[in-house]
Formats: C-alpha cells, sequence, structure tokens
C-alpha cells in the first residue's frame, strides 16, 4: 500500500516590506524547509511584461504571454533563484520599480494561475515556507500554519529604505512609503485573490518586534500547531 508523504508547509500573507521573506527566510533555515518567495516570480513576471513591450491592457498579448513565458525557481547556496525563460533575474527584480510592475501584473487572472500552479507543485513535494499575498487564502489553503504579518506603513517603508539603501540604490523614503501604501491599496483591493488575513491566520503585528522576536514568536505558532 501506497502511503502519501505529508510535507509541512507555513503560510505567510502580509503587505509589502512587513518582514515576510527576512522571517520566512530564517524559519525555513531553522527547519530544514525550503523558502519560497512568490512575490520574486510575479517580479520577474513584471520584467517580462516591460521588456517584451507588453501593454497589460491588451487581454490576447497577456494571454499568450503567460503560455508562452517559462517562470522557474532554482537554488543557489539554499537561496531561491526565479529564472526567465531559462535566465536568472534575481538581480534585476529587486527595485522599487519592479515591484510596481510586478503588482500591476498581478491583478491578471491569467498570471495568477500561471504562477499559483507553480506554487502548488513545488508545496506538493517539499515541506516550505512560503510567503506572499493569498498563499494562506488560495495557494495553500491547507497550510499547517498561516500567519497574516503586517507592520505600520511608515515602519515598513523605513525597513525598504534602510535595504535598498545598502544595496546602494538613491532612493527617497516618502517616494518609498507611497509606493507602498499605492501598492497596498491595489494588492488589498484587486479583483481576484486580493490580500487579506484569511480567516484562520493569526495575526502578527511586527511594529514593535525585532527580526528574531518575530521568528521566534511564528517558530513556537508552528510547533503549537503541528503538536495539536
Ligand atoms: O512580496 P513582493 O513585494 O516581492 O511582491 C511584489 C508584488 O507581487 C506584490 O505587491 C503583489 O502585487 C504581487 N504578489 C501577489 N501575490 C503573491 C506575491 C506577490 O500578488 N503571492
Amino acid at each position: 500500500m501506497k502511503i502519501d508523504k505529508k510535507y509541512y508547509s507555513i503560510a505567510i500573507d502580509g503587505p509589502a516590506g512587513a518582514g515576510k521573506s527576512t522571517i520566512a527566510r530564517q524559519i525555513a533555515k531553522q527547519l530544514g524547509y525550503i523558502y519560497i518567495d512568490t512575490g520574486a516570480m510575479y517580479r520577474a513576471m513584471g520584467l517580462y511584461f516591460v521588456r517584451e513591450n507588453i501593454s497589460l491592457e491588451e487581454e490576447d498579448a497577456v494571454t499568450k504571454a503567460c503560455e508562452q513565458v517559462d517562470i522557474s525557481i532554482a537554488f543557489e547556496q539554499g537561496e531561491q533563484q526565479v529564472l526567465l525563460n531559462g535566465e536568472n533575474v534575481n538581480g534585476l527584480i529587486r527595485s522599487v520599480e519592479a515591484g510596481t510592475m510586478a503588482s500591476a501584473c498581478s491583478v491578471k487572472g491569467q498570471v495568477r494561475k500561471k504562477l499559483v500552479e507553480l506554487q502548488q507543485r513545488l508545496a506538493a513535494t517539499e515541506n516550505v515556507v512560503m510567503d506572499g499575498r493569498d498563499i494562506g487564502t488560495h495557494v495553500l489553503p491547507n497550510a499547517d500554519l498561516k500567519v497574516y504579518l503586517t507592520a505600520s506603513s511608515r515602519v515598513r517603508a523605513n525597513r525598504r529604505y534602510e535595504e535598498l539603501i545598502r544595496k546602494g540604490e538613491s532612493v527617497s523614503l516618502e517616494e518609498i512609503e507611497k509606493s507602498i501604501i499605492d501598492r497596498d491599496h491595489r494588492d488589498m483591493n484587486r479583483d481576484i485573490s486580493p490580500l487579506c488575513q484569511a480567516k484562520d491566520a493569526i495575526l502578527v503585528d511586527s511594529s514593535a518586534m525585532t527580526i528574531k522576536e518575530v521568528a521566534t514568536h511564528i517558530l513556537n505558532l508552528f510547533y503549537e500547531a503541528k503538536n495539536k
């Protein structure tokens, strides 16, 4: 008799700059799970539309692009790399503009369908910590733990600002806060899988918490959920 192996999953959703990727990466490392950054996949799709000069208004062109483009992931020293038609685009998708393009193309049903299928396939064969906007509500509805991680928009803007400055980008804090607020608004108000807290997700507000405190808290929540 074949017994299906159980794979564990932790879903972390929340608005831009809440610290999801930093926390998810740490938790995954601690547990020996794979960290899957779904935002990077939307960023790669956004880059593809810009490069190919495809307008998101043109439904047929968007559908065709989704059929043709190949998005996949690989791991280098444990870090997820996003491959766009085989090209590693990790170094090209972290700018504020790439985030805006990702958000713009993520409202498209064809884009979401393609990327959600990839995400579900990955979680079907590995223990994962996955972060995004619709993981607990849509991608992994049966996740073992769902967390909705948030923080005030000022705190989130500050974190993004410091991250980008460290990488040598010249950005203004005000512009980042505005882009975060606009992006959240679009992500929370789109028709398909808008960002919201799943009914069974646990709210964690990280505004006044350190990364270590948040990671420890979520790990404890996971151990509790696992032992139930
Ligand atoms: O998380 P990150 O900032 O990289 O996400 C970029 C954008 O991709 C988000 O603003 C959102 O519009 C989109 N996204 C999404 N669903 C996900 C992950 C990201 O719609 N699961």
